[in-house]
């Protein structure tokens, strides 16, 4: 389509000069560091913490770039996915003029961010068995549509859309087309990271925060080709990744196999898991998943939400989402927790086939 980046980004934001941090004024080897105003006696933590961190990321980047065979100007490194999100929005819609389109059911902070940013948002629901729906897409889709956003392996649903149905979606598109890939690594679909040359409005979000097993170090990516990542640098805050978590990732970076470990037993307890709910009458259907978590439609979603919840264990109540009614969301736990979960679906079933018989 007649995609042009100019006319997409928001005049202020073209306008903008941005935020100069001392050190990214001058980051040579220097002897003494006056320029930032910096406690120079340190810290109780006698580690580097009073320095401020690499605005840029650098040595992050470096092994990422690698990792995803792409250059280091086409990585975008954020406080988790969710800073990517709302820079998006930052950068490309005006509020109260442009919109956002989603496809429900999806990730809740697509929502969250377009109202934040006062940006309209329209809907082109997944069809009944969570397919893109393009008839729906395409009718939706104005002149103000800036964003796109496609979660893939969707969440809640768990399931992957083809590679080629997204990419048809990018062709089309004159807005930028956000593909949310925080659970690809469980999936049998590759990632769309190697199409970003080739798709110019095409952005790919990936975060640590599921595979990675990093939720608490807050570190996403956005990738996709070097004007838009200049974008970002432009209208992120300086320091927003900090110096604690780039030094802990730069430490998990190089522990990749032990993550793909995992990543190979949480997908073997993801089958098995599936495979045991199966027997449950409670459960009516379970949803096909390329992702950490498996969508459930119960007989009652609350009750057993309920119930579980007195047993300590919790899970994702998503019965009154779209196309969702009477599901719960359970996340794939280690061998034990997912034994705990059965143990009470099995308690509650008893109870609850009692109670039928009176
Ligand atoms: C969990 C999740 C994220 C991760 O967000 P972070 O801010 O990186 O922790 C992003 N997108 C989706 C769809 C998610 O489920």
């Amino acid at each position: 389509m007649n995609f042009n980046l100019e006319n997409l980004v928001r005049e202020n934001i073209k306008r903008l000069t941005p935020y100069s941090s001392a050190r990214k004024e001058f980051s040579g080897a220097a002897r003494v560091f006056l320029d930032a105003n910096e406690n120079s006696f340190g810290s109780p933590l006698k580690r580097n913490y009073h320095r401020y961190p690499d605005s840029l990321q650098t040595e992050v980047k470096e092994i990422i770039a690698e990792m995803e065979n792409v250059k280091q100007s086409e990585i975008f490194v954020g406080n988790g996915s969710d800073e990517a999100i709302d820079l998006l929005f930052r950068i490309f819609c005006r509020p109260r003029k442009d919109n956002v389109l989603i496809c429900p059911p999806t990730y809740g902070m697509y929502q969250v961010a377009a109202e934040i940013n006062d940006v309209g948002i329209k809907r082109a629901n997944l069809t009944a068995d969570f397919q893109l729906d393009f008839q729906r897409i395409n009718q939706a889709i104005d002149e103000n549509t800036k964003l796109l956003f496609i979660c893939s392996p969707n969440n809640p649903t768990g399931n992957v859309h083809a590679k080629s149905e997204i990419l048809n979606l990018a062709k089309s598109f004159g807005g930028i087309l956000v593909v949310d890939e925080a659970y690809i690594h469980f999936s049998s679909e590759k990632s769309l990271v190697g199409e970003i040359n080739d798709f110019p409005n095409l952005v790919v979000l990936q975060t640590f925060s599921k595979a990675w097993g990093l939720a608490g170090l807050r570190v996403g990516l956005a990738l996709a080709n070097e004007e838009i990542i200049a974008l970002f640098n432009r209208v992120k805050p300086p320091y927003n990744v900090s110096q604690t978590a780039q030094e802990a990732l730069i430490e998990a970076l190089k522990n990749k196999s032990e993550v793909e470990k995992t990543i190979v037993e949480i997908v073997f307890e993801r089958e098995e898991l599936i495979e045991k709910l199966k027997g449950f009458s409670c459960v009516l259907k379970i949803y096909p998943s390329d992702a950490n978590f498996v969508l459930v439609k119960t007989t009652n979603a609350e009750e057993i939400y309920k119930f579980l919840l007195d047993e300590q264990i919790v899970v994702r109540n998503r019965t009154n989402v779209e196309l969702c009614a009477g599901c719960l969301r359970i996340t794939i736990g280690t061998p034990d927790e997912n034994e705990s979960l059965l143990k009470a679906l099995e308690k509650y079933q008893k109870l609850y086939e009692k109670s039928f018989i009176y």
